[in-house]
């Protein structure tokens, strides 16, 4: 099934599709246009005319021919995570399959797309939920013929470090009251806010599809949202939510435990990546059947990658016979090698703390300003929970599947989750706190065992990731840039907008594009203005 689900998409997918009728469009205006300009001279004989036309149609084929650049032969992908299995997959779409993907990973395949295994069950300890208008990740689960794994649905708290300051019940109408109770009408001036801003986001999956690419985050950014987009990037959700009338006791309780459960960041980070996050936090959310990480594994098996287990130590820029070349140096093990490419990725964060890829003979010099990235540990535990800690002395009576915190400097985690296994039958139900379950902690540093005293009264195992998780927002001035050379892409500088499964697939998209529109001058098809329009007028 897998090899004919791959020949629907590459031969009537976005890319290569749209590459055909991309020139069939373009090209064809201006041969028209000259045809008539001589023809309304009128000088010419109706059959001499012809074959004029004829042979300078022939000739115009013939210049066109040797104008088009050959395509590239081979390109590297820096990261097997959602970006760099994307981007081989958009890749191919529009350069076809005779182009060579090399697609270089140092751990596992997934990136921050992850899972750890307790008592023979896999439980995702990175990236866990997925929002269902991530229309990327949507159609991938559709092309892998995956699932979606069905939902286990629990209660929520927000916990100060003294008591629970906001409780959800079973009765979404108790709910709504509660919130309006204490909070007036900010939670519907936040959803409202939320809503506008993804409305607008979602113009870029029609972007996409029209083979509209962008240069630079900003621009991105300024043909979905305007100026106002651009903005967001520069001032704080705090600032944001304010200006909208959401009170700041909202904001202290109940933003402020979102985002740091999430990016582990208080609320003076980008309104832009909060609005995002907090999208993703309400709405119906989905995983994947069997684990986040096959959407990643399943597009590099149908993308017929060149997966090469092996760290990306440099990026060489060499100049062989007149034409450029990428020269990427990797290293397995102990040992060295090379290889070179027309065009190469960086599908991975490049941060001040993981300077592991040096760049090479570039002038200006590549990665020298580079922001932080911020540390989050997960820890897996499994064990029972000390549900006196939270106020509720006979574990039976504690209701909660998950604990946020708010921004409580002494508060040593971040949340704390019942979680289930990336396989649920339909019998499968959620462990009961008296009973022992699987809990995900996320928390700044690691946890001591003295932390662990406190959260469970004991435990059997605990597994620790350490995850350079998100950008430190407030570590960079500007957003980072997409083209590092002519063609040398770094992807991940999305992530400085904001961060989420879906914004790597969008920008895995956005750089396959803008890949290709630069390798064959499609200078049209890139930061185009008022693409809202030109794309009504393209129906
Ligand atoms: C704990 C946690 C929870 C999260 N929860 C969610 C969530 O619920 N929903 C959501 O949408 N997002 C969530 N996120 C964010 C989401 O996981 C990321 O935004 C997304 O997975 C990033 O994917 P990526 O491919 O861009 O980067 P990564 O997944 O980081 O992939 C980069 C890959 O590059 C490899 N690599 C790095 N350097 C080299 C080198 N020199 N050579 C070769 N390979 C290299 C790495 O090993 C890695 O596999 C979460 C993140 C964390 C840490």
């Amino acid at each position: 099934m897998a090899p004919e689900v791959w020949s629907t998409t590459s031969q009537g997918g976005a890319g290569s599709a749209r590459g055909g009728a991309y020139h069939a469009g373009t090209r064809e205006p201006e041969t028209s246009s000259g045809r008539f300009t001589m023809a309304s001279h009128g000088q010419t004989p109706p059959r001499a005319h012809l074959l004029i036309l004829t042979a300078m149609a022939a000739l115009q084929v013939r210049c066109r021919a040797q104008d088009t650049p050959a395509p590239p032969q081979r390109i590297a992908v820096v990261g097997a995570g959602i970006g760099g299995s994307a981007v081989a997959h958009f890749l191919q779409q529009q350069f076809g399959p005779q182009v060579q993907i090399d697609v270089y990973e140092k751990g596992s395949i997934g990136g921050r797309m992850a899972t750890v295994t307790v008592n023979n069950l896999q439980y995702e300890s990175g990236s866990s939920s997925i929002h269902s208008l991530n229309l990327h990740m949507q159609d991938f689960v559709k092309l892998l013929g995956l699932k979606h794994r069905r939902e286990i649905t629990g209660k929520s708290a927000i916990f100060n470090g003294e008591q629970l300051v906001l409780e959800e019940t079973d009765w979404y109408l108790l709910n709504l009251f509660r919130l309006w109770w204490h909070y007036g009408i900010s939670f519907l001036r936040l959803q409202m806010w939320v809503e506008e801003v993804m409305e607008k986001f979602m113009r870029i999956y029609k972007y996409q599809a029209y083979g509209y690419a962008f240069s630079t985050v900003d621009e991105l950014l300024r043909s979905l949202g305007g100026e106002h987009f651009v903005n967001m990037t520069q001032r704080s959700v705090s600032e944001s939510l304010l200006e909208l009338g959401v009170s700041q006791r909202f904001i202290d309780d109940v933003i402020a435990a979102l985002l740091r459960t999430s990016y582990g960041q208080p609320v003076s980070i980008p309104s832009f990546a909060g609005a995002i996050l907090l999208a993703g936090a309400q709405g119906n959310r989905w995983a994947v059947e069997g684990g986040n990480k096959l959407v990643c594994s399943g597009l590099l098996k149908q993308t017929k990658a060149n997966v090469i287990q092996a760290e990306v130590m440099e990026v060489v820029l060499q100049g062989t016979e007149g034409k450029v070349l990428y020269q990427v140096k990797h290293q397995v093990d102990d040992e060295q090698a090379s290889d070179f490419y027309d065009i190469v990725i960086i599908a991975t964060p490049l941060h001040k703390e993981q300077r592991n890829i040096a760049f090479r003979n570039f002038e200006p010099p590549i990665g020298e300003d580079l922001g932080s990235y911020q540390h989050t540990v997960s820890s897996v535990v499994h064990g029972y929970l000390n549900s006196s800690y939270f106020g509720f002395p006979d574990p039976k009576l504690f209701p909660f599947a998950s604990i946020l915190a708010t921004d409580n400097p002494s508060l040593f985690f971040n949340s704390l989750d019942n979680i289930c296994p990336v396989n649920v039958s339909a019998s499968f139900r959620r462990k009961q706190p008296q009973e022992a379950a699987v809990w995900k902690v996320l928390s700044q540093g690691s946890l001591e065992k003295q932390h662990l005293k406190t959260l469970f009264r004991s435990y059997y195992s605990v597994q620790v990731t350490s995850w350079p998780a998100y950008p430190e927002y407030s570590s960079a001035k500007a957003l980072t840039p997409i083209i590092l050379h002519d063609n040398l892409f770094y992807l991940s500088s999305i992530e400085w907008a904001a961060t989420s499964v879906e914004m790597s697939a969008v920008a895995a998209k956005n750089v396959a594009l803008l890949a290709y529109n630069r390798w064959f001058q499609h200078q049209d098809k890139i930061d185009q203005k008022d693409l809202m329009q030109k794309v009504k007028t393209e129906l």
